[in-house]
């Protein structure tokens, strides 16, 4: 524990591990006080990860590693604990004379309850906690309909949201010219992960890239799973606040639409977390809830291992397993294929992408795994079922992308398919049916 013998305020960084255009950063710089820079490996997140290998842990340490490299050329340095939040603010409280904590705001409901927790414990302790709005350019109060009640469908909700955004005054928050406001202090060292119970990886910390080309192109180039500057990749940034989500939304209104349509999409699935938490762990549309599932383990062994025979299901399962990242356009097809073509739920594909994603964020792999079910929201009509090989042909014409992760395609090795597509097809059919039949 550093040594400071003044009053300070805390800032305490969680999905925003950055020093530049970030409002909660900004206020505490503003406050006055020396703001000492504070992280928590949370450990109520980290015990529930099983696996002990985990590619976003890895990532997070050397984020912090970064930041601390950032802050250390001010004189002051980031404190890493580990604990839960709750007790680890107890012991600060006691260590140092904290006026107030900044944070900034975050959506899902494990966050809510817990700052609702350490703002008590804080009031107790006759210390402030202010929070701000930074993930999201709208919060999920701010684009409503006239009736004051949500949006479920994203059309009107970005015509909204654009309608407000063109209203809006414009401003980032330059806390990365006020960081001589840290507070001076000892240098301290963030934890290796061995000290958190974690090994390495091998995955690296990349900086985020703003290629304006792809964000100019993105239209024609999204679509591509082989091309690789055909998206952005900035998903993971996102998660971790690596990026302001502001100066992307900056670039994205004078350069292309589509591509602006993707980062309210993020905004739309946050808000509708917030107006319906029951989605989290059920259908948008209750009535979903009543199909009758195979839900066949060995057959979502082989969905999970990429050994479908369905080349480019295998391709998108072996891109995640491998990397933590797999293209859009093939997140797509592996959800279709696992909810109608093995009519496995969908609730088993959420979590094992929540399980591997590196930009995995609850209410974008919620809603958009609702989205292929059909029983989101807003979703894909349930009879509307891809089928692998015309996805191919269109997408994947010359078989670059599956090729790159299906190396024995081809060869003996290569597993027959697991279903016939169009008489799996006809059985998911049926069976939405007879579930849907009360709401024909
Ligand atoms: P770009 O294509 O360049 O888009 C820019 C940004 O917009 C993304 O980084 C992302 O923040 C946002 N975005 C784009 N598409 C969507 C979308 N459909 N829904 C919400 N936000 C979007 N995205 C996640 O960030 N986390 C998830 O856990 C996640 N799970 C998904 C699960 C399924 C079944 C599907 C079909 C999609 C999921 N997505 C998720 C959305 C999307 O696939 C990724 O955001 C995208 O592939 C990231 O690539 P990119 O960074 O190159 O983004």
């Amino acid at each position: 524990m550093p040594k400071i013998n003044q009053p300070v305020v805390v800032f305490w960084f969680r999905r925003d591990l950055r020093l530049s255009d970030n409002v909660g950063l900004y206020h505490a710089f503003k406050s006055g006080f020396p703001v000492l820079p504070l992280f928590i490996f949370d450990t109520d997140i980290l015990n529930q990860l099983e696996n002990k290998l985990d590619k976003r842990v890895d990532l997070i340490q050397q984020m912090l590693l970064e930041l601390n490299h950032e802050i250390q050329k001010h004189n002051s340095s980031l404190l890493v604990k580990i604990g839960n939040p709750l007790q680890v603010f107890g012991e600060l409280c006691k260590e140092y004379e904290i006026k107030t904590v900044y944070t900034n705001r975050d959506y899902e409901p494990y966050a809510l309850n817990r700052d609702a927790q350490v703002e008590q414990l804080l009031a107790a302790n006759k210390v402030n906690f202010r929070t701000y709005k930074d993930q999201v350019v709208f919060e999920w109060d701010e684009v409503l309909k006239q009736d004051g009640l949500p949006y479920t469908v994203f059309t009107p909700y970005s015509l909204v949201w654009k309608k407000k955004l063109s209203e809006s005054k414009w401003i980032e928050f330059d806390s990365e010219n006020q960081l001589s406001d840290f507070v001076s202090c000892e240098r301290t060292n963030v934890p290796e992960l061995s000290d958190i119970g974690f090994s390495k990886t091998g995955i690296q910390y990349f900086k985020p890239e703003f290629s304006l080309s792809v964000i100019e192109n993105y239209d024609k180039t999204r679509d591509i799973p082989a091309n690789e500057k055909g998206t952005t990749g900035l998903s993971v940034h996102l998660r971790f606040g690596t990026v302001s989500i502001r100066h992307l939304v900056g670039l994205a209104k004078d350069m292309n639409e589509i591509w602006l349509n993707e980062l309210i999409w993020r905004e739309f699935f946050m808000s509708i977390i917030m107006h319906f938490p029951y989605v989290v762990n059920r259908s948008f549309k209750k009535q979903y809830d009543e199909i009758k599932w195979q839900n066949d383990e060995a057959a979502f062994e082989r969905w999970c291992n990429g050994t479908t025979g369905y080349p480019i299901v295998d391709a998108g399962m072996r891109q995640l397993n491998e990397t933590g990242l797999m293209h859009n356009r093939v997140r797509m097809i592996v959800a279709s294929f696992l909810v109608k073509d093995l009519l496995i739920d969908w609730r088993w594909g959420e979590a094992y992408f929540a399980q591997k994603l590196l930009d995995y964020d609850l209410s974008a792999n919620n809603g958009n795994w609702q989205w292929a079910a059909g029983c989101g929201c807003d979703a894909a009509p349930y009879f509307r079922i891809f089928n692998p090989a015309e996805q191919t042909k269109r997408y994947d014409p010359k078989l670059e992308y599956i090729q790159r992760w299906v190396k024995e395609l081809n060869t003996f090795d290569y597993p027959a398919p697991i279903v016939d597509h169009s008489i799996a097809r006809e059985r998911t059919l049926n069976t939405f049916k007879a579930a849907l039949k009360s709401d024909d």
